[in-house]
């Protein structure tokens, strides 16, 4: 039978990346996804915003929602200060198959953990499978987390909405929480933009780029929740 992006992605992963550098693992994935064949990461140019905002936040609790093969869990991680929970959910299983064994491979595999108590000099990153909004209204009984200091949303489009809405009434977030949105112009979230643009309990902002691996718009919107 015939291998899947993800799978093929991997291959290439495999044979190309120098193991246990993360660095290396994403510059082959862009490498493949401009050369080879597309696939959704969030890429290298908007990557590199999405670097900068995160660098900026120094988050200590991240959730991601959407990991695909993890080309954004490897990029976010590699820049995460030490002791950080970074939580990425996939609610499909061969993305999720795929995506821990990118993780490992970048050697972030001892950093990967399902609870999180030992020590504080490594981050710790859960990758769950499974439904935003099975999964979102849990991460307090799962994982002990109150709030989110920063949420990369790049699942479904039409889920950003009410995730956040979710997120909100679930309290995960706190006054200063920085929520990155991608995709917001294409495919676009035009009911997420309208709320975050206007609804008081946000300040919020947009970073024009490109699709992933072309020169489409897109770009991503940066919210800070007010409270
Ligand atoms: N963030 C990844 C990156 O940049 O490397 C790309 C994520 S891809 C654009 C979106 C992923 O979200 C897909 O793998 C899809 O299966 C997953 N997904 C979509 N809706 C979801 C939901 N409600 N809960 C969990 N995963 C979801
Ligand atoms: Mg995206």
């Amino acid at each position: 039978t015939r291998s899947t992006r993800p799978q093929r992605l991997l291959r290439a992963v495999q044979k190309k990346a120098i193991k246990g550098d993360p660095q290396s693992v994403i510059s082959t994935i862009d490498y493949f996804c401009r050369h080879s064949e597309w696939a959704m990461n969030v890429g290298d140019e908007k990557g590199a915003i999405l670097d900068s905002v995160v660098c900026e936040v120094s988050p200590s609790t991240a959730l991601e929602l959407g990991t695909y093969c993890g080309y954004s869990t490897v990029r976010i991680a590699r820049l995460l200060p030490p002791g950080t929970k970074l939580i990425t959910l996939e609610f499909n299983p061969d993305y999720a198959a795929v995506a821990r064994q990118i993780i490992e491979y970048s050697g972030l595999q001892d950093k990967v953990r399902v609870l999180w108590t030992d020590g504080v000099n490594h981050i710790y990153i859960c990758l769950v499978e499974g439904a935003s909004g099975d999964l979102i209204p849990k991460m307090q009984e799962l994982f002990g987390i109150k709030t989110f200091d920063f949420v990369f949303l790049d699942h479904w489009k039409d889920r950003y909405l009410p995730d956040t809405k979710l997120l909100e009434e679930c309290q995960l977030l706190r006054k200063g929480s920085i929520l990155l949105a991608d995709n917001v112009i294409c495919p676009g979230t035009p009911d997420y933009l309208e709320y975050v643009r206007n609804s008081p309990r946000y300040e919020s902002k947009y970073f024009k780029s490109h699709l992933e691996y072309t020169k489409v718009e897109d770009g991503l919107e940066k919210s800070v929740f007010l409270g």
